[in-house]
């Protein structure tokens, strides 16, 4: 039998454990045992080989020419057009008019070399991710009141043993299946507890009895949140000899409290106020744990929503002890490495501030470059793609794992945005929506054909690894990266290798937060896994916060936050959210045939009462519109949403994009999109 290989999925943040055997035709999957996923695999991850061998894979580079078309070249002519024009912009518009968009989707090494080359190679402040729109507001919240952001700051398996988990925002069952094993023990005790205002496949975990399917009105999740703290605090449920030694903050936090009595709150939510009472009580019972997701994250006030459900976790002292504990749920497979190694525009590798003197030192001397040399920190994603195109805007953008034509907040005017540039270039491995708008296609490997490390949800980095060659006609990121930066005249080196970058990377990131420095692929090479912190010499950790708290005092901040009034949703709320079969824009997923049958098209989650309001039916076309644009969507009748609400994912292309209704207004801390709350109209189409 021909060996396998051990790696992991190429999906999402859970990284389930997974072997690729050779046969005749292709790479069988079969899932390992591996803490986060004991041997389960999702659909997704079971039928994840099949994209390796689709022939929607692009086999050389793509330059579009005079007639307007891309047409097939060779790589130095493809790599001298894109140095040519980066060379061009910034002759013309100074290097601020180039612009970098990566992913969280990259591997550590790839995303740690895209931060080096933006601003070493390109000398940009102009660099930023699609991560800016899944994880920016929760980790914002996690440095501001916890001092560091590691998504769970305890292994997935903590869980196993918990009285209470309270999911806010987050579907698991869809989208991270095999997760639900760690929530068999709180079942068993009748302590799950999911916060949505769609009956998801996690809410109708708790139909059994194993829980409470709360379900508060869209946008409304920070009031459920203040209602919480406050039946906490004056029905004398507080830990406080843990908010005495361990928190600061506690009197102004109650003061910010006092009117957010359960009456008021269940009238904002629309969740009854003795609901309110005894999800408090469980959650103070002993045993819990509070996990957020997009649901309450991606919004204008995303920040300071996460930042209530930490308040509530201190509180109660969850955080910081075995046993129990808040944490946040990151999507995207390198949602945690992503934003770890410098692609954020206000990051350096460590995950340190761009504007830390130290860390500035810190990165130069590992980068062999002055410290004055490193540009400030740059524009946030939703701002960087607003600026595409204008004059004193992004005129020439890189993008690299990313498709913001579909996964972008007002998507169709990211596209007209992306059209008005003077050159694009995308690195995918197929002509994504965005790399079809492209004046430079590079085809990359995909995930069973590289070398690399990724970061799970819970901190842990393991090691992606080949399984397959990699196709004739594409080539390696960080190879590409090394040759524009050789082109471009960089002023230090930019290694292809995956090993050594990792190294560099470890050098860069010591002292860190994220600190890898004892981490190497050596140490990687057997068990499961390394968490950081690892400085070195060390072993990991895979508990944070038991002693101390990130910041300089080793004390977590009480934040008071409010929202900006009482006003609940409008007559109909439109959420977006994610399916099972499919992943992120569905650039991947809609190209594997068995994930594409089972979920072709996008459709419209409405109640039944909404519907008949509405004049629609199951099955009919519908035009979904907002004062950003307009969508059409398949209506799906369920009483699994609330009248107010209604849901459609966000997979899918054209006219089916969700995010030509969404808006780019933005969380003012963390540059989070508003992704859920989209006042729309619904009305039949009549003509398909
Ligand atoms: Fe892959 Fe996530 Fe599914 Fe696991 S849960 S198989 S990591 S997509």
């Amino acid at each position: 039998m021909a060996a396998s290989t051990e790696t992991h999925c190429p999906y999402c943040a859970l990284q389930c454990a997974m072997a690729l055997t050779p046969d005749e035709h292709r790479l069988q999957v079969t899932g390992r045992d591996f803490p986060t996923n004991r041997g389960g695999l999702c659909r997704k991850g079971w039928s994840s080989a099949e994209l390796l061998t689709s022939a929607h894979r692009l086999t050389a580079p793509l330059l579009r020419g005079d007639d307007g078309e891309l047409h097939p070249v060779g790589w130095d002519e493809a790599l001298d057009a894109a140095a040519d024009a980066i060379r061009r912009t910034r002759a013309s518009y100074g290097a601020d008019a180039v612009g970098v968009f990566g992913s969280g989707g990259l591997t550590n090494e790839k995303a740690y070399q895209l931060g080096k080359f933006a601003r070493v190679g390109v000398g940009t402040s102009r660099i930023d991710y699609n991560g800016r729109f899944c994880m920016s507001s929760a980790a914002a919240a996690s440095r501001r009141s916890l001092g560091t952001d590691r998504g769970l700051p305890f292994p997935v398996a903590d869980l196993d043993d918990a009285q209470t988990v309270m999911l806010l925002g987050s579907n698991v069952a869809d989208t991270m299946p095999p997760f639900v094993q760690h929530l068999a023990g709180a079942r068993a005790r009748g302590g799950l507890v999911v916060v949505d205002p769609r009956r998801s496949a996690t809410a109708a975990l708790t139909a059994d009895g194993s829980g409470l399917h709360v379900q508060p009105a869209p946008g409304t999740d920070l009031a459920l949140l203040l209602g919480l703290c406050h039946v906490i605090v004056n029905e004398g449920l507080v830990d406080t000899g843990f908010v005495e030694s361990r928190t600061t903050g506690y009197e102004a936090l109650v003061r910010s409290l006092t009117t957010w009595w359960p009456q008021r709150v269940a009238g904002i939510t629309g969740v009854p106020a003795e609901t309110i009472r005894t999800t408090a009580h469980r959650l103070a019972g002993g045993g819990a744990y509070v996990l957020t997701g997009r649901g309450v994250e991606q919004h204008v006030n995303g920040t300071d929503t996460a930042t209530a459900a930490i308040n509530l976790a201190l509180l109660l002292g969850l955080p910081g002890r075995a046993g129990s504990g808040y944490g946040t749920l990151t999507g995207q497979g390198n949602g945690q490495g992503g934003r770890e190694h410098g692609q954020k525009c206000d990051q350096l590798p460590g995950y340190r501030s761009i504007t830390d003197p130290a860390a500035r030192a810190h990165v130069a001397g590992v980068w062999g470059v002055p410290e004055e040399s490193l540009p400030g920190p740059g524009l946030p994603a939703v701002e960087m793609l607003r600026s595409l195109g204008r004059p004193d805007g992004v005129r020439c953008l890189l993008v690299h794992g990313s498709n913001p034509a579909v996964s972008a907040p007002d998507a169709g005017a990211v596209t007209d945005a992306l059209r008005r540039l003077d050159f694009l270039v995308v690195a995918d491995f197929v002509l994504s929506e965005t790399a079809a708008e492209a004046d430079l296609v590079l085809p990359v490997p995909q995930w069973a054909e590289e070398e690399g490390t990724m970061t799970t949800l819970e901190g842990r980095v393991v090691r992606r690894r080949r399984a397959a060659a990699v196709p004739d006609g594409a080539r390696d990121e960080l190879w590409i990266l090394a040759e524009l930066a050789r082109r471009l005249d960089a002023p230090t080196t930019f290694d292809a290798a995956a090993e050594r970058v990792f190294d560099e990377l470890a050098r860069a990131s010591a002292g860190g937060p994220a600190d890898y420095s004892g981490i190497g692929y050596a140490l990687l090479e057997s068990g499961d896994g390394v968490h950081w912190p690892c400085p070195a010499g060390s072993v990991g950790t895979p508990r944070l916060f038991l002693e101390d708290f990130g910041h300089p005092d080793g004390r977590a901040r009480l934040v008071p936050v409010t929202p900006a009034g009482d006003a609940g949703p409008g007559a109909l709320t439109l959420v977006t959210g994610r399916l099972l079969e499919h992943y992120q824009s569905g650039a991947q997923t809609r190209l594997v045939p068995e994930l594409d049958r089972a979920q072709p098209e996008a459709r419209l989650e409405l109640h039944p009462a909404t519907a008949d309001r509405l004049g629609l039916v199951d099955g009919q076309w519908a035009r979904v519109a907002s004062g950003t644009g307009t969508a059409r969507a398949r209506v799906l009748l369920t009483d699994g949403v609330r009248p107010d609400t209604a849901f459609l994912p966000f997979h899918f292309p054209g006219a089916q994009r969700a995010n030509l209704v969404t808006r780019d207004a933005t969380d003012p801390v963390s540059g989070m999109p508003e992704f859920k709350t989209t006042a729309v109209r619904v009305t039949p189409e009549e003509e398909v």
